[in-house]
């Protein structure tokens, strides 16, 4: 255990799931205090401050965040890694599949950076974005979730742009396939298949996105407006 992040306050959404758990865990070996920003309550909660808040509630996000800022009195990280698939042919995307993907993925990371952005600010701190090399490149059934990850680097490196002469750093990172919740859900077939892409022939870890993510917020003092690929050499 080391205290690296004794004194920051960092909030991660989408605490609960596969990577964010990992993110947590991860600050929370540096003494950082962490806020898990979850949709549904964590049953199993490492040690973390939890608050409830669906990332596309902006009333309630405000809310949190007006909380959170009274309680702890200050934010410094904010890592936007609340995420959803709703994979189908564009044949049969429906408009809710669409807007959902979208609503979350995109505008839940923007929902979450305006309300923090005057705190972040003030400390001079880090946002991370989780994308996905899917917003790089691409993929077949996924016209909503490519879109709201590319669109996750576009406005990365607008905001590095905008807040570079405050100090703010803000980098996203785009996994290829982590084992979670969400590539569980894919088939058998598809897992062989996709394992067959990778140079490593394994799937990652979620520990390895979040030391990546420890990485930019500590080390990486001289990275922003960057999309770091985690990905074990996968060939889209
Ligand atoms: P996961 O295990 O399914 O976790 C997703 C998390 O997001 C859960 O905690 C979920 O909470 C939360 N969430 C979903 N909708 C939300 C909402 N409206 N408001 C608040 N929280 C919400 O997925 P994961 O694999 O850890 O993915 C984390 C991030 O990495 C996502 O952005 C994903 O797109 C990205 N990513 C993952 C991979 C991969 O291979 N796993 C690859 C590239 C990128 P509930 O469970 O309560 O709904």
């Amino acid at each position: 255990m080391s205290e690296r992040l004794k004194g920051k306050v960092a909030i991660v959404t989408g605490a609960s799931g596969g990577i964010g758990r990992a993110i947590v865990a991860e600050l929370l070996s540096e003494s950082c205090t962490v806020i898990g920003l979850n949709q549904n309550q964590d049953p199993s909660n490492i040690g973390y401050y939890e608050f409830i808040a669906d990332v596309t509630n902006r009333a309630r996000i405000e809310e949190v965040i007006g909380e959170i800022i009274q309680t702890f009195r200050r934010i410094d990280i904010l890592v936007n890694n609340a995420g959803v698939t709703k994979d189908t042919l564009f044949y049969r995307m429906s408009y809710e599949d669409w807007d959902s993907v979208i609503n979350v993925n995109l505008t839940g990371a923007f929902n979450l950076t305006k309300a923090c952005i005057k705190e972040i600010v003030r400390n001079e701190g880090v946002i991370i974005n989780i994308s996905s090399v899917v917003g790089l490149e691409g993929n077949i059934g996924q016209t909503n979730y490519s879109a709201s990850k590319s669109g996750l680097i576009g406005f990365t490196k607008s905001l590095a742009k905008e807040f570079g002469r405050k100090n703010v750093r803000v980098n996203a990172i785009a996994p290829g396939f982590i084992e979670t919740p969400m590539t569980e859900r894919l088939g058998e077939e598809l897992k062989n298949k996709a394992l067959e892409r990778i140079a490593l022939r394994r799937f990652g870890r979620p520990e390895e996105v979040a030391k990546l993510v420890k990485f930019l917020i500590l080390d990486g003092t001289y990275i922003t407006g960057q999309v770091i690929i985690i990905d074990g050499g996968l060939e889209l």
